[in-house]
């Protein structure tokens, strides 16, 4: 979804809209299917001149479907994200200050009077993602000799380490008095 400032009454424009999986990894240039997967997306935002800024403000509902890193398995996180973003005016190629600083380089421009919100949507969802995505924090994973999920049944391998409170102690040598 793009719009263009002049279609940006003063008063604000409300924007919502619904995209599907294809949609989303058309734009972020990749197969579905690498990482994570996702079939339906509802952004919902308003946009607002602020001089000769454009805010954009708003809430995306998503599903990403994920592998667990410690077992493999597959499971689903939802996602309410909200996001608040100021688009600038685009400075041109001004021949000063060739070099952006940081906060520059982080800043949105409006190009061409388009506020371009399938960008902002990517972007949010991407940060949705985590490094190491977990099924649920007390996932047990795999065991490390047979590779059975800990999760369903557990193997004897398991048995014989974890479950004995004592099995610290089997090393654990008493001295002999002399
Ligand atoms: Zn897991
Ligand atoms: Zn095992």
């Amino acid at each position: 979804m793009q719009v263009r400032l002049s279609n940006i009454p003063e008063d604000g424009r409300d924007v919502r809209f619904s995209k599907g999986g294809d949609w989303f990894f058309h734009l972020l240039r990749q197969e579905d299917g690498d990482d994570f997967s996702l079939d339906r997306i509802d952004v919902q935002c308003l946009l607002k001149k602020v001089r000769g800024n454009v805010t954009v403000q708003g809430e995306i509902v998503t599903e990403i479907d994920l592998e667990c890193c410690r077992c493999l398995g597959m499971f689903r996180l939802p996602v309410r994200t909200e996001f608040d973003y100021t688009f600038f005016p685009d400075p041109g190629d001004s021949e000063e200050d060739l070099e952006l600083s940081d906060e520059e380089l982080g800043m949105n421009y409006h190009r061409d009077d388009i506020i371009d919100i399938d960008h902002i949507v990517v972007e949010q969802i991407i940060l949705q993602i985590p490094m190491k995505p977990l099924c649920k924090d007390s996932c047990k994973g795999l065991c490390e000799i047979c590779g059975i999920n800990l999760n369903v049944v557990v193997c004897n391998h398991q048995t014989e380490t974890i479950s004995s409170p004592f099995a610290n102690l089997k090393d654990f040598k008493i001295k002999k008095g002399k």
